[in-house]
């Protein structure tokens, strides 16, 4: 094969990243903390607005434990989670001892569906068990409809924690994700929208919590010159030398949303006349996806029986990597004991699902590349 791979999502750099990195370098701040963190969170502060606070961490997983360290879950709790996302929102929860309840997903945003979200909530405390927190999910970008889950959230007094680890630039009425509940993690891992080789964020309403996030993840030392502890911390704290990545990528954050969003239109465009190929896209104007990944679905009964895995087994041939949406968690096995509570949507989207080639460092070209052979292979 004699040209290029198309990946799905690769890390791209603004170009001013090593300055910062060099700058870590030549004062000695080589350590997991320093001027570069408080940089990277005060950028992140002030790109999400709404009055939030932030402790930039070592991953996203992380900023998702401490978030659940901080309501308290432990052994015999539950958490809720949604369904249909990648392995690292529910993860955390077992890390406590805690059980994950998995709610499926409804199909205007592919994400935590309300209506669930009640039932499984209704049937929990109809068990006798305790539900300390809500895990929706901003998946591939698209917000949650986070008011109806906020007001469920409300009305039985549970906090909610988003997982926005893959809609740092998307917002819900003009609110950035990340911002519309309590507590909120992100994720800077090396394929996100923006990356600092590996790392994460907790955000928080409360700077209180905040500033308990970086106190927990730093061991949890209380302030005496001899190393004194009367709580079990962790060591979550992002490093000095890449929050100066994040800091570099903070300036490029809103051409890569642009850019982003323009794949998807291209994708849209392009393949917008072929039978039985749909898109994830915002229910109305007051969603704006990232779309951090450009996700069809492909309705077989349409294509004469051409599946999304066919069509992923063609661009593989033809050296593009796509990749099938996530599978949902209540179909894991790792997971197959938890409670789950849906009508099969989840299941549906995983079986039609695809994520096409979305990073924003593709070329022109490579987006043709890829459509062409989307419609080539419909044809
Ligand atoms: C990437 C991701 C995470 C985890 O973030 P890490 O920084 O990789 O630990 C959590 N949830 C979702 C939905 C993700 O896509």
């Amino acid at each position: 094969m004699n040209t290029s791979r198309i990946w799905l999502s690769l890390a791209h750099m603004g170009g001013k990243e090593q300055e910062f990195i060099k700058e870590a370098f030549e004062t000695n701040w080589v350590v997991p903390m320093g001027p570069n963190v408080d940089g990277f969170e005060k950028d992140l502060e002030s790109f999400l607005g709404n009055d939030v606070h932030v402790a930039a961490l070592s991953a996203g997983t992380a900023a998702l434990h401490l978030a659940l360290v901080m309501l308290g879950v432990g052994a015999g709790d539950e958490v809720i989670c949604q369904s249909f996302t990648f392995a690292a929102s529910a993860n955390p929860i077992t890390y406590l001892g805690a059980t994950p309840v998995f709610v499926d997903s409804e199909m205007d945003t592919w994400n935590m569906c309300p209506l669930q979200l009640e039932r499984a909530i209704i049937d929990r405390i109809s068990h006798g068990k305790k539900v300390k927190a809500i895990i929706p999910v901003h998946l591939y970008g698209m917000p949650a409809k986070m008011n109806e889950i906020n007001a469920i959230a409300l009305k039985y007094k549970i906090p909610v924690i988003e997982d926005a680890a893959e809609a740092l630039g998307s917002f819900l009425d003009g609110k950035a994700c990340g911002t519309l509940a309590e507590s909120a993690i992100l994720s800077f891992n090396g394929n996100k929208i923006i990356t600092t080789s590996g790392g994460g964020a907790f955000v928080s309403h409360s700077e209180d919590e905040t500033q308990k996030s970086r106190f927990l993840a730093t061991q949890a030392r209380d302030s005496a010159p001899h190393y004194q502890h009367t709580q079990i911390g962790y060591n979550y704290r992002m490093s000095n030398v890449v929050a100066g990545i994040g800091r570099g990528q903070m300036l490029v954050l809103k051409s890569r949303v642009e850019k982003r969003r323009s794949n998807n239109e291209f994708y849209r465009n392009e393949l917008k006349s072929i039978r039985g190929v749909s898109f994830q896209t915002e229910p109305d104007n007051s969603f704006y996806s990232n779309y951090w990944l450009t996700s069809i679905l492909i309705d077989p009964t349409l294509t004469n029986g051409k599946t999304r895995e066919d069509l992923r087994l063609k661009l593989e041939q033809e050296n593009i990597e796509s990749r099938p949406l996530w599978k949902p968690m209540h179909l894991q096995p790792i997971f197959s004991d938890s409670p789950y509570y849906g009508t099969g949507i989840s299941d549906f989207l995983f079986e039609r699902g695809l994520c096409l080639p979305s990073g924003s460092i593709l070329s022109d070209s490579e987006l043709h590349r890829v459509s062409k052979v989307i419609v080539d292979f419909f044809r």
